[in-house]
């Protein structure tokens, strides 16, 4: 008898910017992986069968065995809820949600149903990330130096939810520094200080300084802007015993002193979907909620300003 391996039939939930852009070539490019529907509310055409929400797409949609849900972090909790209630397995794209709290009941719910939950940070998929994490485990860390600095308009034009409660405004990018900076460093970190600007028409900081440290009492600073115009800069640089090792071009590249180690194009999304084909054929999850953490903490200790509002011009 031969044995008859399927693949995972993935439905996108939210049919925005990532998932058009990452989500679905990445599916194409994933053994193992096929796209069967989508569900949006406003969306004309996906090229697969297409639902206005994730109830309609349960209801009257094909069989599928797992979601992707690329909505705005408010809603994606709820709709985690429902899909592992109807036994899918599912991928969070970050934030994972809009609360901590939120998260730690879907992962009960996902091991009562045997489902395989995956707070999907991509950034940590990068191709500089884990040899700067295999670099850095030689070398003293002196002080490590964050800049992520973005124009909001380029990269989130006309998403309103982002500037609402829940929807994190500039730590949405941010969260991702923090996603590598907490897979990298060999011991957890925190916050000492956070400074949040937010603009006096939005609930959601545009711009943020943190301090955090470790156990051991290593500096760390991070700028967080989304008002950066001109060049962008997705950067984290480290002060070690034997130079500067920087990491740069949010994880896609890596270099110690003049020497380049790695320069090469976006994996992140392919390498995260192989990632979940592996931990849903082997029935795991994988919850990381320590970004998340970081980003709530500031909220919890930062001090707050009021700065000039913000229009989109979308
Ligand atoms: P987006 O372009 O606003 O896309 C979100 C989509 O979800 C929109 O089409 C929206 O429809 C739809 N939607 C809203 N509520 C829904 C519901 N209840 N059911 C089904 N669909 C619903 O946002 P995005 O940039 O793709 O970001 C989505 C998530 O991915 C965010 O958490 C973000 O942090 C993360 N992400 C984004 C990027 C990026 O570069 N953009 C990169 C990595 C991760 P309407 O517009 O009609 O409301």
């Amino acid at each position: 008898m031969t044995d008859l391996i399927t693949d995972l039939r993935i439905a996108i939930v939210g049919f925005g910017k990532i998932a058009r852009t990452q989500h679905v070539p990445a599916i194409a490019a994933t053994r193992g992986a096929v796209l069967v529907a989508v569900a949006d509310p406003n969306v004309g055409d996906a090229g697969v069968p297409l639902f206005p929400d994730l109830q309609a797409l349960l209801r009257d949609g094909p069989q599928f065995d797992a979601v992707a849900l690329c909505t705005p972090p408010q809603v994606r909790s709820a709709q985690a809820a429902i899909a592992l209630a109807a036994n899918k397995h599912v991928l969070l794209e970050k934030p994972p949600g809009k609360s901590l709290s939120e998260i730690a009941l879907l992962l009960t719910a996902a091991q009562a149903a045997g489902r395989t939950l995956f707070t999907a940070w991509h950034s940590r998929f990068a191709p500089a990330v884990e040899p700067a994490r295999q670099l850095l485990a030689g070398r003293r860390i002196a002080a490590v130096d964050i800049t992520w600095k973005e124009d909001v308009r380029v990269w989130h034009p006309g998403q309103a939810w982002i500037w609402q409660p829940g929807g994190l405004g500039v730590f949405d990018p941010g969260i991702n520094a923090l996603s590598i900076l907490t897979c990298i460093l060999p011991r957890p970190v925190f916050v000492t200080r956070a400074e949040l600007d937010i603009p006096v028409n939005c609930a959601a900081p545009i711009a943020a300084e943190l301090k955090l440290t470790d156990a051991s009492g290593l500096p760390i600073v991070a700028a967080f802007d989304f008002r950066q115009t001109g060049p962008q800069s997705w950067d984290m640089r480290f002060e070690t015993d034997r130079g500067l090792v920087l990491l740069s071009h949010g994880g896609a590249r890596l270099s110690d002193g003049d020497k380049v180690l790695v320069d090469a194009g976006d994996k992140e999304y392919p390498l995260l979907y192989r990632r979940f084909v592996e931990l849903t054929s082997e029935g795991r999850s994988d919850v990381d909620l320590t970004p998340f953490q970081l980003v709530a903490d500031a909220f919890l200790i930062g001090r707050s300003r009021t700065v000039e509002a913000f229009e989109d011009r979308a």
